[in-house]
């Protein structure tokens, strides 16, 4: 993390710096330049401007005669710029101070050529020993019509140094400046860069260790915010995704669980009976009883295992169905016969209703028969006394089967669970009737794979009501 905020310091000073020292030595070469030029430019105009003068004062004659020799020191002292005289070969004749070096040398041709055509040259001049550089400039001397030769004016450049210190000290004091500040500039943005960046970092840290509860609080409306809101959405996403894994967990093993305690139930009970048989402790007429028992016993598992294949197949998406027209009539029929000696054992009346113009259904024939012999074997499973009845009618598209008991009845708590699978109501209770708890979690199922609609009322003691919609041929119309 430390090194991250190094890093970012890192590279925002060195731009920083870089583009402070680009632009102050830009700026500074610029200046240079140019006051360098302004110098030059406005000390050449006032040279040319004293040779003029020189050259009006001594231009009526070709030679330079004591008086002239006067007036020359005079303008050399006045000008501040010191004066030589070349003639038309261009031979030193004189100079403002009394200069016996130079006299009698000669000015190179290139440049009295140009003077003798009547040009002004301008040249700049470094001296060994002088601190300050020189210009010189170099007019005709005579008249328009006649040259005799030419003026050179030598003045040193006063003032340059000056200016080009004053440049160098500004630049040294921007540039200072400006490093002072960028740094002062950088670190406060590498820390509001980093800080945050350090909490995405801690809660991220955390997230990968599985916290998906973390959340990061990071309120700005920058890069930095909108990253932390995705993280945030991110959290959000995975954190549900972790509780519904850990629901499906859950499910999975209180089903494995079940089926271990469903399977094991009826096995014990076997495995007790054959250890009495085999003991020989039984007589023949207890025997057949323990038989029965045991056979009963298969049968409940058959019917667990026959019912878990089909919930599972029916969780998975694995059971396709094969829909006819079916004579709703027929079927229903077929199942009040199925049940009607049970239940009149009990002393149970099951009644069978038809309204008028019933549709045919628009099922799988098989799965539908097993969706009324699941509510069926319930009703007369939990009825001692009083009457089950069947009602098929017409209800728009569907058909409408309701089928009531006068039985012991479901809570209003459980009949919120009575769907889900291996769920009794009272298990004690539920043993001696040998449910699987799977019926009616199948009968859902089935029902809401057809499109259906099942809903269950009931009061305790009373009696329980299970309505079930059904597409009928109707719908298809
Ligand atoms: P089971 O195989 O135990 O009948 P179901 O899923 O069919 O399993 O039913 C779940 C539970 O709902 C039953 O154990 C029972 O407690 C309750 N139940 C279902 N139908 C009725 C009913 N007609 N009257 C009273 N209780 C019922």
């Amino acid at each position: 993390m430390l090194g991250m905020k190094k890093s970012i310091f890192r590279r925002l000073i060195l731009s920083y710096m870089f583009t402070i020292v680009l632009g102050i030595g830009i700026v500074g070469i610029l200046m240079f330049y140019f006051g360098n030029n302004y110098i030059y430019s406005a000390k050449q105009e006032e040279l040319l401007r004293q040779s003029r003068t020189v050259n009006s004062n001594i231009q009526d004659t070709r030679w330079i005669n004591e008086e002239k020799q006067e007036i020359l020191e005079f303008l050399n002292q006045t000008f501040g710029s010191q004066i030589w005289i070349f003639n038309e070969k261009g031979e030193i004749i004189a100079t403002s101070t009394q200069d016996e070096v130079s006299i009698g040398k000669s000015v190179a041709v290139s440049i009295v050529e140009k003077t003798l055509q009547g040009e002004n040259v301008v040249s700049r001049l470094k001296f060994e020993g002088l601190s300050e550089p020189m210009l010189s400039v170099v007019v005709p001397w005579g008249k328009q019509d006649n040259v005799y030769g030419g003026i050179v004016l030598h003045s040193p450049l006063r003032g340059l140094n000056d200016i080009v210190g004053k440049i160098r000290e500004t630049i040294l004091w921007a540039t200072l400046f400006g490093i002072l500040f960028s740094t002062a500039m950088v670190s406060y943005h590498s820390w509001t860069i980093s800080r945050p960046l350090q909490k995405i970092d801690r809660a991220t840290s955390r997230m990968a260790m599985g916290d998906f509860r973390e959340r990061i609080e990071i309120k700005s409306e920058d890069e930095i915010g909108d990253l932390a809101n995705t993280i945030n959405m991110m959290a959000e996403k995975l954190e549900k995704i972790e509780v519904e894994r850990h629901r499906l967990d859950n499910i999975r093993s209180d089903f494995l669980a079940n089926i271990s305690h469903e399977l094991r139930t009826p096995l014990t009970t076997m495995q007790g009976f054959l250890e009495a048989l085999q003991d020989g402790l039984i007589e023949d007429e207890g025997r057949k009883r323990y038989y029965d028992v045991m056979y009963d016993e298969t049968i409940h598992m058959n019917r667990l295992v026959d019912d878990l294949l089909d919930l599972i197949k029916l969780e998975n998406n694995e059971i396709t169905l094969s829909k006819y027209h079916v004579d709703t009539k027929s079927i229903l029929e077929k199942q009040k016969f199925k049940f009607e000696r049970e239940a009149a054992e009990k002393g149970v009346a099951l009644t069978l209703t038809l309204g008028e113009s019933l549709p045919n259904a628009y099922t799988d024939p098989v799965r539908f028969e097993q969706i009324i012999n699941n509510i069926l074997k319930n009703a007369v499973k939990f009825t001692e006394t009083g009457e089950i009845s069947i009602t098929a009618e017409k209800d728009g598209p569907f058909l409408l089967l309701v089928i009531t008991d006068t039985g012991i009845g479901i809570s209003e708590v459980d009949q919120e669970f009575i769907w889900e699978r291996f769920y009794k109501v009272d298990r004690g209770r539920s043993k001696q009737n040998k449910g699987t708890g799977l019926g009616l979690a199948i009968v859902k199922k089935l029902v809401e794979l057809h499109d259906g609609k099942i809903t269950v009322q009931s009061q305790i003691g009373q009696g329980t009501t299970f309505k079930i919609w059904m597409p009928s041929e109707e719908k298809l119309k």
